[in-house]
């Protein structure tokens, strides 16, 4: 049966209401943190944040629904481990660029090459908001239009590495990208790229760089092809979503 939330995947007004009943089932505080271009932007934050939280964001590119749907849906079906999950939740940083399917926002920028700089009003809320916080984990749902394939990004710090893992998570659910090179970077195997940053080579600071200078031990950034079916891309976001919430869970014995 195919799911009629599917064809509403760019309907923000849409998407807020159903995070509305994720953060009353869930207990979730869910607060405007900005306006930008017409909309708000909103931010979920559980009571019981502290150290040791994890970070979950999607849609700061709006042409990239399988984040934004697929955080939701992961959120939908998990109320019982929110309740208990320190964690903080941008929905959608780009509400503009999902109502008209663009990666820009409504002045052309790309938002994930700003973090670098406070030109950005709504972005430089979001960094006031997480100043004082640390995470486990950070997650930063993407998709790429020429992708052939999944792949992720794992910034590199804590060990054990979870990206070889996470990466057989999704095999039986999407192809695995074949693409060695992405992005002009070489993945270290198929569907793996495992980055060192050095902040002093990057001209422009994306939000999972951010993430990792400043405030995250673990950060992701997942990748699925946008020209695949919104369903099978959807399925994986979560799976990878639930396999890292879960095993920062059992990390932290929460
Ligand atoms: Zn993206």
């Amino acid at each position: 049966m195919v799911d009629s939330t599917l064809f509403r995947s760019h309907d923000y007004q849409h998407l807020v209401r159903r995070w509305r009943k994720v953060a009353r089932a869930a207990g979730l505080q869910m607060n405007v943190f900005a306006q930008v271009s017409g909309y708000e932007v909103f931010v979920l934050v559980s009571p019981q944040l502290g150290p040791g939280g994890i970070y979950l964001s999607a849609g700061i590119h709006g042409d990239e629904t399988a984040g934004t749907e697929g955080l939701l849906r992961w959120a939908e079906s998990n109320h019982v481990i929110l309740r208990r999950l320190p964690c903080v939740i941008f929905p959608c940083l780009n509400p503009w660029g999902l109502v008209n399917n663009s990666r820009m926002d409504a002045n052309g920028r790309d938002l994930n090459r700003t973090f670098q700089h406070d030109h950005v009003p709504h972005i430089q809320a979001l960094k006031a908001f997480i100043k004082p916080h640390r995470f486990s984990l950070a997650l930063s749902l993407h998709e790429d239009y020429d992708g052939h394939g999944l792949y992720l990004y794992e910034l590199e710090r804590r060990t054990p590495f979870w990206g070889e893992d996470l990466v057989e998570i999704a095999r039986p659910l999407m192809a695995i990208e074949g693409r060695t090179m992405i992005d002009n970077r070489r993945a270290s195997k198929a569907g793996l790229l495992r980055r060192k940053i050095n902040a002093k080579k990057l001209q422009a600071i994306p939000e999972a760089v951010y993430l990792h200078l400043h405030h995250a031990e673990r950060t992701f950034t997942f990748e699925t092809p946008s020209e695949f079916a919104l369903e099978d891309r959807v399925r994986v976001q979560v799976a990878l979503i639930d396999e890292c919430v879960r095993r920062t869970l059992e990390e932290a014995r929460i």
